[in-house]
């Protein structure tokens, strides 16, 4: 994620680049020369007509930070694990580690996992490991649900929780979770389809034109999000201040990071591979109310609905933050993701994600509308256009 390596946010920086402040706390690579011996940055060819995709979703955001513990339904084991805002895909393995402990306490030789998104594949997966049968019920699968609708990259203090509301523990369980997370996506490098990779990342910024307002973008959040970066600061390398002519675009100044991605239609694909090779079941299923999932007859459920979590657990502290990501044409050759002027750019293999962020981290908070804006993904792509030459 950009930023993280300078100790700030993405929110942050993406803020800090308006305010001409990128490149504070980079170090400064030696020259040009090495930089341009390696291979060149092909342009993304940055159209609206290119524009294949526009999906939007909804970030289940819990102020108190994801929901992971126990509790009894007559004779079933609940287990929740949800409510991971904008850090879903990011803390997965780790989250769902946490979950598999509660659920392997009762011993069960089954378990039922309700959800088939980022958190309910990565449950049952770790339940198979740890020797249980798993039968998935979930009204959608991987790729119909929200996670396949993710930017892909690895976040994971992304809207996580509120700075006030997370309990005094929160942290500690937060680098744990990320911790775990951050090993276990390490073994899927280098797998066919790219389930994750690490490419570099680009901040790149010019002096705002006068025409443009941003005071709007440098806003401060109305709410306080947590913000642990520091605390995994060792887990990459540090961002570094490049001369601004040693790189192809048009810009003032430039940073350059290593970031995770995560391919999600290859990744997605991976792990309904990997838990039906396990021996995994899937079964259609919707439910309205609790009792319907102690009637499964389980004794052991993991509850991994995300924000279908509030109608169903009546959990009124599930708040959606509306996202909206857009895709362009595959180009296999472009290997970097970009950040310009509150737009980020991340070359996925299924398309190249153009996400704006204009309107900082509060953009979409309390929104549940899942219409897609497409004056908004045009915009953004033109946005990013401006970095490339004519
Ligand atoms: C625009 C955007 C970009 C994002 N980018 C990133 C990113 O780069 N990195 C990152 O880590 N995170 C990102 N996130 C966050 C991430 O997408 C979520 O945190 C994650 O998808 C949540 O996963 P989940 O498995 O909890 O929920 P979901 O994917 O929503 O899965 C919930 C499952 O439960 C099922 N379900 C729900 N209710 C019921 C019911 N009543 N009965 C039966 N089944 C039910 C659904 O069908 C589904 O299978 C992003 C989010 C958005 C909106």
């Amino acid at each position: 994620m950009v930023g993280e390596r300078e100790g700030m946010s993405r929110r942050g920086l993406l803020r800090a680049s308006l305010l001409g402040g990128v490149l504070a706390g980079c170090s400064t690579a030696p020259g040009g020369a090495s930089f341009e011996a390696g291979p060149p940055l092909v342009p993304i060819r940055a159209r609206p007509d290119r524009i294949v995709d526009i999906a939007v979703c909804l970030r289940p955001f819990r102020p108190a930070g994801p929901r992971v513990e126990t509790e009894r339904l007559g004779d079933t084991l609940v287990v929740h694990n949800y409510g991971h805002g904008g850090a879903g895909w990011s803390l997965s393995w780790g989250s769902s580690a946490r979950a598999v402990r509660l659920a392997m306490q009762v011993s069960p030789a089954e378990v039922a996992v309700i959800g088939c998104g980022a958190l309910g594949l990565t449950s049952a997966i770790l339940a198979q490991r740890a020797g249980a049968r798993v039968t998935i019920y979930s009204r959608e699968q991987l790729p119909q649900t929200t996670s396949a609708r993710a930017t892909g990259e690895w976040t994971p203090d992304s809207r996580v929780a509120l700075a006030q509301a997370a309990g005094p523990g929160f942290a500690s369980v937060w680098e744990e979770m990320a911790r775990t997370a951050f090993k276990t996506h390490r073994d899927y490098l280098g797998l066919p389809g790219a389930p994750v990779e690490w490419i570099d990342q680009y901040a790149v910024s010019n002096p705002t034109p006068r025409n443009r307002p941003s005071s709007d973008l440098n806003a401060p959040p109305a709410v306080d999000f947590a913000v642990y970066r520091d605390r995994i600061d060792d887990l990459a390398p540090k961002w570094r201040r490049l001369p601004a002519d040693a790189t192809p675009f048009k810009a003032a100044a430039v940073a350059q990071g290593e970031i995770m991605i995560f391919n999600i239609a290859g990744y997605a694909h991976t792990l309904m591979n990997d838990f039906f090779i396990a021996g995994g079941r899937f079964r259609r299923a919707e439910f309205h109310a609790p009792w319907q999932i102690a009637a499964l007859g389980k004794k052991v459920v993991i509850n991994c609905t995300g924000y279908g979590a509030r109608a169903l657990w009546k959990d009124e502290t599930l708040t959606p933050v509306r996202g909206q990501i857009a895709r362009l044409i595959p180009q296999p050759d472009v290997r970097y993701g970009l950040v310009y002027r509150h737009v980020l750019a991340v070359p996925r293999r299924d398309g190249i994600v153009v996400q704006s962020f204009a309107g900082g981290e509060m953009k979409g908070y309390g929104d549940a509308s899942e219409t897609a804006d497409r004056a908004e993904a045009e915009q953004a792509v033109t946005t990013l256009a401006e970095v490339f030459p004519d």
